[in-house]
């Protein structure tokens, strides 16, 4: 069974989260989040929730409900900051955790900072805790990540940035990938030799499936 992950882009609908100008934590916070989705999808064997996928209104009782009903193994929250600071942090919640929920944050911290830190010049504000709603009530263990300051111009530009999106959110895939140990997705020729075969019928369907099609051949090319 792959690992549940829930992706729990901050604020939507009728709360915009912060803003500054036309600029709304929630766009930015949903496009990140279905950027890491789509990392995470096309690179890992990873089971993705997500608590929303549009611009709706999600209370955080609800998110926070929705990742305990599914038993998600790991809950992910983005965010954008405000309040003037520049840089990027995250959080776990700052009453008991598990060794498990701490050695996350160090994983997926360093490895979003190994990125956007040297290539973009982000800030890093540190490993933090706190008592965010989404932290406390998940029953698994859980991150909130503080994407850059929306009221920062700087850290705006970059938010504005596809190129930093997409860098962004691949390296939170990749950290989140990293501290649950998600396998990666077979591809290609791989693929095809590693897909099980139950018994040999299977097999030879398998083969004489190939054959006709001219996998084998197309695939030695790749
Ligand atoms: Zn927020």
């Amino acid at each position: 069974m792959a690992k549940k992950l829930v992706i729990d882009p901050g604020h939507g609908g009728s709360d915009s989260g912060a803003v500054n100008g036309s600029y709304r934590e929630k766009d930015f916070t949903l496009q990140i989040a279905l950027k890491v989705r789509d990392y995470l999808a096309k690179n890992h064997e990873v089971s993705i929730l997500m608590t929303r996928t549009t611009d709706t209104t999600v209370s955080l009782t609800q998110r926070t409900d929705y990742a305990n009903a599914n038993q998600a193994d790991y809950f992910a929250s983005i965010h954008i900051n405000a309040g003037g600071g520049t840089g990027w942090e995250s959080y776990i919640y700052n009453g008991t955790v598990s060794q498990f929920t701490i050695d996350a944050q160090n994983r997926i911290h360093s490895t979003v900072m190994g990125v956007i830190g040297p290539k973009y010049g982000v800030r890093d504000r540190g490993k933090k805790r706190a008592n965010f709603h989404v932290l406390r009530e998940s029953d698994m263990p859980a991150i909130l990540m503080e994407n850059l300051f929306i009221d920062t111009t700087q850290d705006l530009n970059l938010l504005r940035n596809a190129t930093f999106i997409k860098d962004l959110a691949d390296a939170i895939g990749l950290g989140i990938a990293k501290a649950l140990s998600l396998p990666k997705k077979a591809t290609g020729l791989y693929k095809v030799i590693a897909g099980s075969f139950q018994s040999l019928e299977n097999a030879q369907d398998r083969e004489s499936f190939l054959k006709k099609n001219r996998i084998g051949q197309s695939q030695v090319r790749q």
